[in-house]
């Protein structure tokens, strides 16, 4: 066979790649996301330095893109239904260095001018082990605490805004990616969570200012799912490795992997 590609595969995986080498490069590193709040601050700060996370594989950049398919069909839903209030929105603080990006915000109430009721949404797709085992979980347990923070903050940053002034309260929709199963969860905020944020953002930006590394919080994320290279880490922490060497060290790791 003399074709380009050797099968249909290798067609898909060349486009997720291109597609990930350009999103590397669009990327503006240098924020808070939303999506980090509640994990382990050190993560946090060398994703703002720069520091590359492993290389996803080609798995999870597959599920990345049903997941995309799964937020526009939902999104395309809720406009025919005339629910759609915003979809994909930015929402940034310069002060705080906060960047976030909701799912979607609904009108619960549409076609009621005098008593709107929006809705911030944040839809996750799951695998059906996920799902399942996030179902099974102790009530408290079902919506991780960083989830909750990083929909917390959508809400806060966004009922900043005049024209989210209806927004009422905020849910995450978990979707089962094997079987259509739905899990809905409606959250009121109290300040609390709010100022637990506000907390956390400060703490960041002093750890930044200072350009000094939060310590090493040697907790579940260390094991379960940091993208950050253990070893290096750990070497980073007993003063072995410098900031520098430590980035070259897991830059060349990145590098090789791909
Ligand atoms: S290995 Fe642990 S301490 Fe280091 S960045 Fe990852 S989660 Fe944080």
């Amino acid at each position: 066979m003399n074709g380009k590609y050797k099968s249909l595969d290798e067609i898909i995986r060349t486009y997720l790649q291109n597609k990930e080498l350009l999103r590397g490069q669009s990327i503006d590193n240098d924020w808070w996301w939303a999506s980090e709040l509640g994990t382990c601050k050190r993560k946090q700060f060398l994703r703002r330095l720069g520091v590359p996370s492993k290389p996803k594989e080609w798995r999870i950049s597959f599920l990345g893109e049903q997941g995309r398919m799964a937020h526009e069909w939902i999104a395309r839903s809720v406009k025919e239904m005339g629910c759609l209030i915003a979809v994909e929105g930015e929402l940034k603080d310069e002060k705080l260095r906060y960047k976030g990006r909701f799912d979607l915000i609904v009108d619960l109430n549409p076609g009621v001018i005098t008593e709107p009721y929006y809705s911030l949404v944040d839809v996750k797709t799951q695998r059906p082990e996920a799902f399942f085992r996030r179902m099974r979980s102790a009530e408290n347990d079902k919506v991780k605490r960083f989830q909750k923070m990083q929909l917390a903050s959508y809400f806060y940053f966004a009922k900043q805004k005049e024209e989210f002034k209806f927004l009422k309260d905020a849910r995450i929709y978990y979707l089962d990616r094997g079987g259509g199963v739905r899990d809905e969860f409606i959250f009121q905020f109290s300040k609390k969570i709010f100022n637990e944020i506000l907390e956390e953002l400060k703490d960041l930006n002093e750890y930044w200012t200072k350009k000094q590394l939060p310590p090493c919080n040697h907790n579940w994320e260390c094991k379960k799912w940091c993208d950050i290279y253990k070893k290096e880490c750990r070497e980073l922490e007993r003063g072995i490795l410098s900031l520098e060497e430590f980035k070259n060290a897991t830059k060349i790791k990145v590098d090789q992997n791909i």
